[in-house]
């Protein structure tokens, strides 16, 4: 019988999926997985339900995306960013920002070019990288404060650097950049007229003085950056994959291409559900920022009972890195299973994240995600601290 192919022989299991394999049928308190215990807004599950008995979205809708809700995305940016976007063929609707990026990079990277991921990265990175049959090139960012050396960003770049693969806040450390940070980064993609392939899914989960800043903003990027973003977390929607990307047509055209080959069109009444929560506007986004303030500090105080020490207090995203080797002798792997298995909680290692030579990197750490309710947060305190 003839197997897979060989591109893929390598792909294995996602840690996600590693991990809730090893959760089913125990009694875990589930940290691991970025996914709410809770629904979205009543609005837009309403919007989306209407949308489908009201039979107005059960066929296909157009490939880009349903107009108004490329509206919405395009005004969203206007007034969060001062983004220019043209919303007729500078927003792409994807599936999730999964495929954003994955069309992004497929649709604007060549075989033989070099993009840049920033390690820990979210493993679909790499994957499309590959696919694309672009080689990539990796620069860590090191705990305790989980910043990459800015020397060793600019000896990553090189005539043959097509794109940087940026996430912030990011996942899994919870930090947003800087804005030197990002002045680099923009500065060298300006020197080498290299992309940004921007994955700015938390891009409203921001904490303290913490301000999200979208590189595209910067002098000179708006031209060489993708912005992908996603219903999934801003309004607690995983399981519906409406994503987008924005930027100039012209990239965009290049999404649009694998896009047409790959999906063709998204779900067309979850996207009548998203415009439901943009068109929410301001006094939501304020009630959700709270919302995960509240949730992080009782995580926060929770790993800090349990003797889990937290390095670097994350400014954004909802996730969280844990540094055990107070509580346990062991690499992030053996952790999580021992979490599992004795303490009835789950996380996720953060090694895979990595690539095998900055591995080493992750191994002291697990990261956990505080997208649960306020009372499974607490359960997951009252459990972690049998650790001590
Ligand atoms: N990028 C990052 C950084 C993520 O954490 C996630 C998980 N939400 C995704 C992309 C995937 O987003 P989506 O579910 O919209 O495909
Ligand atoms: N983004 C989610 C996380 O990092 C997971 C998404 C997935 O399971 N692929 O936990």
């Amino acid at each position: 019988m003839p197997g897979y192919a060989r591109r893929v022989a390598g792909y294995g299991t996602t840690i996600f999926s590693e991990v809730n394999a090893m959760i089913a049928g125990r009694d875990v308190v589930n940290l691991g997985q970025g996914r709410p215990d809770f629904d979205g807004p009543d609005a837009m599950l309403q919007a989306a339900a209407d949308a489908t008995t009201q039979h107005t979205a059960n066929q296909y809708p157009p490939g880009y995306g349903i107009p108004a809700l490329r509206e919405a995305l395009a005004d969203h940016a206007a007034q969060h960013y001062g983004l220019e976007v043209d919303a007729e063929k500078g927003v792409l609707i994807t599936g999730g920002a999964t495929e954003g990026v994955f069309s992004a990079v497929v649709g604007l990277v060549d075989a033989g070019d070099e993009v840049i991921l920033l390690e820990p990265y979210y493993d679909t990175y790499l994957r499309a990288v590959q696919i694309a049959g672009a080689t990539p090139v990796y620069v860590p960012m090191e705990p305790p404060a989980w910043t990459f050396n800015p020397d060793a960003l600019k000896a990553a770049f090189n005539p043959n650097t097509r794109a940087i693969i940026l996430n912030t806040p990011h996942n899994p450390s919870g930090r947003v950049f800087s804005r030197d940070e990002l002045n680099l980064i923009a500065a060298l993609c300006q020197k080498y007229d290299a992309l940004v392939i921007s994955d700015e899914v938390y891009e409203h989960l921001t904490y303290n003085e913490a301000q999200h800043v979208p590189v595209s903003v910067l002098p000179g990027m708006a031209e060489r950056t993708v912005r992908v973003s996603s219903a999934a977390k801003t309004f607690s929607v995983t399981g519906w994959k409406v994503g987008w990307a924005m930027g100039a047509p012209e990239l965009i055209e290049g999404l649009w291409r694998v896009h047409q080959n790959v999906i063709f069109a998204i779900n067309h009444p979850g996207q009548y559900g998203v415009l439901a929560g943009l068109n929410m506007g301001q006094a939501y986004v304020e009630e959700f920022q709270a919302m995960y303030a509240r949730k992080r500090e009782i995580l926060l105080q929770g790993l800090d009972a349990a003797g889990l020490r937290v390095t670097y207090e994350p400014n954004g995203a909802f996730y969280v890195l844990a540094d055990f080797s107070g509580v346990f002798e062991g690499d992030d792997r053996a952790f999580t299973q021992h979490l599992i298995h004795e303490v009835g909680v789950a996380c996720i290692p953060p090694s895979p994240f990595f690539s095998d030579m900055h591995c080493h990197l992750g191994r002291g750490h697990v990261r956990f995600a505080y997208c649960q309710q306020d009372d499974t947060l607490h359960r997951a305190a009252e459990r972690l601290a049998q650790l001590r």
